[in-house]
Parts: structure tokens; C-alpha cells; sequence
């Protein structure tokens, strides 16, 4: 018999920055909307470890969260294969686990809720008469480009990709070359196929989750629900419903957590570049060089050092890190000691941003990363490395003014120490940092009140529930008759 309560599929790409915000998503939907949720979170060898960092706590009775069978792409991918292809290969690998799990249930749920990597999915929504959802685990701007970028001409492509003039989004901010992202940039090849794809699939949802807040990034979304302008030929409508981000634990103790208890209130910055992100071996020296001149106390999860591969540990929880020590100056740990703490490659960042000793985030500005940041009202320093995040970093530093950034691109030159030492001290006791710091911390409660009962993201989601449940009432109803 069909339940009356909801039940929503949601379908997780690999990667902890995918999973994460699903899962979030998930238990907003039961924990605020009455929905019961299934996760099916896709896979790889490499990914499976960083997946289960995700406790079973964070299940509950009406959640539960499926792992697929690691889908192997090997033979599919060279070392010049993007990340963004390799998911898409990846999701369409899993597609038939996806089938036979919904074919398996009784009755099939409701909607299917897929992240932006997911949207060949939406056949399977189809042929089970589900509603169809895509969520975007990034921001409205990036949305934006990624539903526009079907409509862009060929002299528009030529103006950025190889005049590098600015790319105009119709009623969005324009993106400078400097900051576009990678896709956009290779017409050529396979990459800004599977995006152009994705961007098409996406506009065909029966509606389109994001996660921001509307006073994050108001004239966006404005122009995201005025679809003529972005020309798109459907017309999904846009949901704010963030910032969902994992919330701090107050039960998980660990090294790096106590070391803060005995450090003084905002004293202390937190290094962190994603869960994926590598820096050279030369910048790696000039980071720790610039940390230890600034004077400024830090926590630096660090991992091993690759040359040309900042995106070297995605999917992974190691990189063999046990060395380390190597890779940074001669006495640099000795002479460190009493003001910072180095935590090889994973650290509980949502528990560190949450403790009052934090002052500061050196971030590689992931999007999951830039909200936890916002979240706990903690300023950022953007040190952007690949997928979206320079186009992130232009908007925290310039849209909203809550980070600085360095001049170089850290993608592509070395930021020196002397700029490094600047930076770090702009933000902790500088002036500057004084104003970005009030900036994040209106942000910060500006979130709290979208997410709260009432507010503008809690009525987004359940805008969206609203339109389950009526789905879900036709179809008992027919079935009834
Ligand atoms: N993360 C963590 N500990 C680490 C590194 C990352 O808990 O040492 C988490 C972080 O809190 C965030 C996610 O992993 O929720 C990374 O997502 P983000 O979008 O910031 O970046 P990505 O890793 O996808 O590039």
C-alpha cells in the first residue's frame, strides 16, 4: 500500500563535498517536512573510505543511506580526464544500480532528488512517474553560468575563452577570465560537452534546489527565476534552501580540538584546502614560511605535497602522508610548537570552525567549506585550486566582501610568503579584517534566519514538499479509483 508520507530518493555523486550537503538535505527533509528519505550514494574504490567518514548516527529511522557498489571508470579515463567528466562517467555507471534498487521497492518514491552530476537519472524519474529535483550542492551564481552556458554563442565563446573579456551572465555579475571555470574554458573537449549536458538536463527538473540563501546572493537569484533573460527553454523554478551544512558535534573530542580549548578566543587561523585539494611542494614551503612569519597561530591540515595536480586527493582519505615532516622547512615544527598544531590530511572541520578560539579560514574555498565558514561567522582568506572555486572565491571576496584574496591565482603561480604573512594578518588583526569580520557575522545570522521556521529557505524546502505531497496525493488517489 502507497504510505502517506512522502518518500524522496536522493542520488549522491562521489566525494564527501557531494555527499555531504545531500545527506544534509535528506534529514531536513525528515527532520522539518515529514518526508522518509533513501540515499544511494555512488561510489568508487577511493571514495568508499571517505564516505563512511559519514557516522550511521546520521541516520535515522526515516533516512537510510545506501552505498552502491564501487563503479570502476579505469578503463574509461587518462590522467587528462577532468574531474567533472569523471563523475559524469561515474554517475552513468551507476544508473542501473539506481534502476533496480527503485524497481525493487513496492512502491517508488515520490521524487528523485539528484546532485548536478546525477541528471541522466532523470529517465529513471520518468519511467516511474516520480517528480524530478536536481540540487545544487554549490551557489546560485554557479547555477547560473551552468544553466546559461547551452545559450552562449560562438563569439561570446570566443570573447572569453580566447579574448579573455569577462563572461556576461544576463542579470548576474559577469565572470572574469581569471576566475572562469575550467569547463568553459576547453570547448574542445569532452568536458564542456558532459557541462553543456548537464546544464540542459538540469533546466528540464521539475524544479532546481540550491544551496544559498536569498540575502547571499539576491540579484542572482532574481535573474535565475526570470528564466527568458538567462534564455532557457524550460522553466524549472529555483529554490534557495540553504546554507545546509553538516553541523558541528558537540561530542567529537580530538587532538586538534583540544589544542584550541587552550588557545584565546578568535586567536587562531584554520588552514584547509577540501577534501580533495594539494598544493606543490614549493608552495607548501611558502605556505609554512608565510604561517610562521605572520606570528599568527594556525591549525594547518596538511597533506603531501604534487606537483601540477591540485585536485591530487580527491576522493581520497590519504596520500601517505606519514611523512610529512620532510616536506616542510628545517625546524619549522620546532620552532611552531606553541602556536600551531600541523593535523595530517583530515581534520573535524566543522567542529574546528565552530570553536570559539577560530579567528580565521585559509580556505580553498569549496562551497561546502565557504558556508561552514559563513555558518560559524569565521572570515576567510580564499586560496582558490580547481572545479568552481576561483568563480567562489571572486564572490566571497568581492560580491560580499567576507574574504581577501591573494593577487596571484594560486591555480597557476606561486603565492610568496611575504604575501602570504600579509594576508593572514590583514584578517587577524587587521582593520580590514575587523570589517570583514562584522560582514561574515551578519551573514552568519542572516542564515540562521533563512534556515529558521518561517524563513526564506525553510519555505523554499518546503515549497518543494508541498508539491511532493500533492504528487503524492494524485497518485493514491488514481490508484484508488
Ligand atoms: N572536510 C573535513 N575535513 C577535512 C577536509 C574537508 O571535514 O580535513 C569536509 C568539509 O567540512 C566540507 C567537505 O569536507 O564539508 C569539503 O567540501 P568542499 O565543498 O568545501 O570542498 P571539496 O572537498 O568538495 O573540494
Amino acid at each position: 500500500m502507497q504510505s502517506r508520507k512522502p518518500h524522496a530518493a536522493l542520488l549522491a555523486s562521489p566525494g564527501m563535498g557531494h555527499l555531504t550537503p545531500v545527506l544534509e538535505l535528506g534529514k531536513r527533509l525528515v527532520s522539518h517536512h515529514g518526508f522518509s528519505v533513501t540515499i544511494f550514494v555512488v561510489t568508487t574504490d577511493t571514495s568508499l573510505s571517505q564516505s563512511q567518514l559519514l557516522k550511521p548516527s546520521q541516520t535515522s529511522y526515516h533516512l537510510e543511506v545506501v552505498f552502491f557498489p564501487p563503479v570502476d571508470i579505469s578503463s574509461q579515463i587518462d590522467q587528462t580526464t577532468s574531474i567533472l567528466t569523471q563523475l559524469a562517467m561515474m554517475m552513468r555507471e551507476a544508473l542501473p544500480s539506481l534502476r533496480s534498487a527503485i524497481s525493487a521497492m513496492k512502491v517508488p518514491p515520490i521524487a528523485l532528488i539528484v546532485d548536478m552530476f546525477g541528471t541522466e537519472a532523470f529517465a529513471i524519474a520518468e519511467e516511474f512517474m516520480m517528480l524530478k529535483y536536481v540540487f545544487i550542492t554549490s551557489n546560485a551564481w554557479f547555477l547560473a553560468l551552468t544553466v546559461h552556458a547551452p545559450t552562449i554563442d560562438k563569439k561570446e565563446e570566443d570573447d572569453h575563452v580566447n579574448k579573455q573579456k569577462p563572461l556576461v551572465i544576463p542579470g548576474c555579475k559577469p565572470i572574469c577570465f581569471v576566475d572562469s571555470f575550467e569547463p568553459i574554458l576547453k570547448p574542445n573537449n569532452q568536458v564542456y560537452e558532459e557541462y553543456l549536458r548537464m546544464g540542459t538536463e538540469i533546466s528540464t527538473a521539475d524544479g532546481i534546489l540550491v544551496n544559498t540563501f536569498h540575502e547571499l546572493e539576491p540579484q542572482t537569484l532574481a535573474a535565475l527565476n526570470d528564466k527568458r533573460k538567462l534564455g532557457l527553454v524550460a522553466n524549472a523554478p529555483v529554490y534557495p534552501i540553504g546554507p545546509l551544512v553538516r553541523p558541528a558535534e558537540p561530542g567529537v573530542r580530538s587532538e586538534v580540538l583540544s589544542w584550541l580549548d587552550m588557545q584565546p578566543n578568535e586567536s587562531v587561523i584554520y588552514v584547509s584546502f577540501g577534501s580533495g585539494g594539494t598544493l606543490t611542494a614549493k608552495q607548501t614551503t611558502e605556505l609554512a614560511w608565510g604561517l610562521e612569519k605572520s606570528l599568527q597561530r594556525f591549525v594547518w591540515v596538511l597533506r603531501l605535497p604534487v606537483e601540477n595536480d591540485s585536485a591530487a586527493t580527491v576522493f581520497k582519505t590519504s596520500n601517505g602522508c606519514a611523512d610529512y615532516a620532510n616536506y616542510l622547512p628545517d625546524g619549522f615544527l620546532n620552532r611552531t610548537s606553541k602556536t600551531g598544531l600541523v593535523v595530517p590530511m583530515w581534520a573535524p572541520q566543522t567542529e574546528i570552525l565552530n570553536h570559539p578560539s577560530i579567528g580565521g579560514f585559509l580556505s580553498h574555498c569549496g562551497w561546502n567549506s565557504s558556508l561552514e565558514s559563513i555558518v560559524n561567522g569565521v572570515p576567510i582568506i580564499a586560496w582558490p585550486l580547481y572545479a568552481e572555486q576561483k568563480m567562489n572565491a571572486a564572490m566571497l571576496a568581492e560580491h560580499i566582501g567576507i574574504a581577501v584574496r591573494s593577487k596571484v591565482l594560486p591555480s597557476e603561480d606561486v603565492i610568496e610568503r611575504s604575501e602570504i604573512e600579509a594576508m593572514v594578518r590583514k584578517l587577524m588583526v587587521g582593520k580590514e579584517g575587523e570589517a570583514i569580520r562584522a560582514r561574515v557575522r551578519m551573514l552568519k545570522s542572516w542564515a540562521e534566519k533563512a534556515l529558521s521556521n518561517g524563513g526564506g529557505s525553510y519555505n523554499s524546502l518546503a515549497n518543494v514538499a508541498k508539491d511532493c505531497e500533492i504528487s503524492l496525493q494524485r497518485r493514491i488517489t488514481k490508484a484508488g479509483a
